[in-house]
């Protein structure tokens, strides 16, 4: 039997996308291959969101030629789309293929996987004007406890930072009947929990004739409650209405947890970064969310050392999630890509700087993150559990429906399963304990 790998870097998306790669593999009689070496194909998703991303990219390439010689390589995703020729200088690369052609992968792989090339072949095309959601396959368990599922591609923000939309294109829906038969899928194939995600989710449906809404698609699931509990992947502050957050509170299928892409809480920044909100509309929306959903995990996204995010600037984004009942923050520092406009930008920020500011930023997030744990000791929670204990207690691990990762005793057959447990304490390290309630 042939043995493939699928090494991925990057966002939920293209976690997604890889899952359905293998998913389909596994189905085509190829079996997943766990070891490094010895495999007879080796695809390796890839992401170029930062320099540091492509740089993890290019390594992993490098690894798995090195590894897998005789494998046939093929390089996809983010990098493969944006710079397809700084990939085909990698030697032991056969194919490199975008975005445009990454959903015909499966289709491709009979007449390709089977030998090496001389010289690599790239197959990517302008994405720019691809107004077709491709479809992949539906993931299968592949060890998950939890799956994703991606419902919207692309972005039509540009950002001035951001990459993604040279990368991925237009935005692009899944339609809402297909959304629906897939999260039956998953369910049938044993996921308790599925994760909507998208590049840019707020913007779901907007693509459809007449056109539909992100709150409209999560209305239908509401209704027809295909999964047990369904979690809602990043949302601009701008797409997070009040009919969405009365609809999370009342629904009891979607997980109350917010996690919204702040960047910056400094309004002369935010402008320059093309985000269409204020500091000041960010605070209303979090109020609003603490508001009806007091035990909602509420997740910030930011970026610091923009260019022109000058100490006041910082202190304007610092204190504003100091003031707000944010639960916990993903930092990352600026990284200059080129071909966006903040990469020509003159006031870029001193390195140094950026790592201070960074430093702090994560500081406050874990602070923010050990209140909010500590804030839930004695509550009863409907946890998720995994499929794997924790390595180090040998205990049970799970994540309660507001995001929060928990420990507990218990025996095997509750893996996989959705229990009640009631928050016991929190370790200095943030290590939150949890017992099994059965009231
Ligand atoms: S909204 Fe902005 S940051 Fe998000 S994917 Fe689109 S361009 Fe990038």
């Amino acid at each position: 039997m042939k043995k493939f790998k699928v090494m991925t870097l990057g966002c939920k998306v293209n976690q997604y996308e890889s899952d359905g790669l293998s998913q389909y593999l596994r189905k085509s009689g190829w079996h997943s291959n766990a070891d490094e070496t010895c495999t007879d194909l080796c695809i390796i998703n890839t992401c170029t969101v930062t320099q540091k991303a492509s740089m993890q990219s290019r390594q992993a390439i490098r690894k798995a030629v090195r590894k897998n010689p005789e494998a046939c390589i093929i390089v996809t995703g983010c990098y493969a789309q944006t710079e397809p020729s700084e990939l085909e200088k990698i030697t032991g690369v056969d194919y490199v293929i975008g975005h445009s052609d990454k959903h015909k992968i499966p289709s491709m792989l009979s007449k390709i996987a089977e030998h090496k090339n001389s010289h690599p072949v790239t197959i990517c095309h302008d994405i720019a004007g691809e107004k077709k959601f491709a479809n992949f396959p539906c993931p299968g368990r592949g060890g998950r406890t939890r799956a994703f599922l991606k419902i919207q591609d692309g972005c039509n923000n540009f950002c001035t930072y951001c990459i993604v939309p040279y990368a991925r294109g237009r935005s692009r829906s899944m339609p809402a009947g297909e959304v629906l038969h897939n999260i039956n899928t998953l369910q049938t194939a044993g996921f308790k929990e599925v994760v909507l995600t998208g590049i840019h989710l707020g913007y779901y449906g907007l693509d459809f004739a007449p056109p539909s809404s992100l709150v409209e698609m999560l209305r239908q699931i509401h209704e027809t409650r295909p999964m047990d509990r369904v979690r809602l992947s990043s949302i601009e502050p701008h797409e997070i209405t009040e009919e969405m957050i009365c609809l999370v509170a009342s629904s009891g299928v979607f997980c109350h947890h917010f996690h919204i892409p702040l960047q910056s809480g400094d309004d002369s920044i935010l402008q320059r970064m093309h985000r269409p909100y204020s500091g000041a509309f960010f605070k209303e929306l979090v109020q609003k969310i603490h508001g009806l959903l007091p035990d909602a995990a509420i997740g910030a996204d930011i970026l610091v050392g923009f260019p022109g995010e000058t100490d006041d600037a910082f202190e304007n984004t610092y204190n504003l999630i100091n003031e707000m009942p944010v639960t916990y923050l993903h930092v990352f520092p600026f990284s200059s890509r080129s071909g966006t406009p903040a990469a020509g930008f003159p006031d870029q920020v001193e390195h140094d700087v950026v790592k201070t500011r960074c430093r702090r930023m994560r500081e406050l997030g874990i602070a923010k993150k050990k209140l909010f744990y500590k804030k839930n000791i004695g509550k009863i929670s409907k946890v998720l559990i995994e499929g794997k204990r924790d390595r180090d207690t040998g205990h049970l691990k799970g994540t309660t429906h507001n995001y929060i990762p928990i420990l507990l005793q218990g025996e095997d057959y509750l893996k996989e399963s959705i229990v009640n447990v009631r928050i016991e304490s929190v370790s200095e390290q943030g290590r939150v304990c949890g017992l099994l309630f059965k009231g």
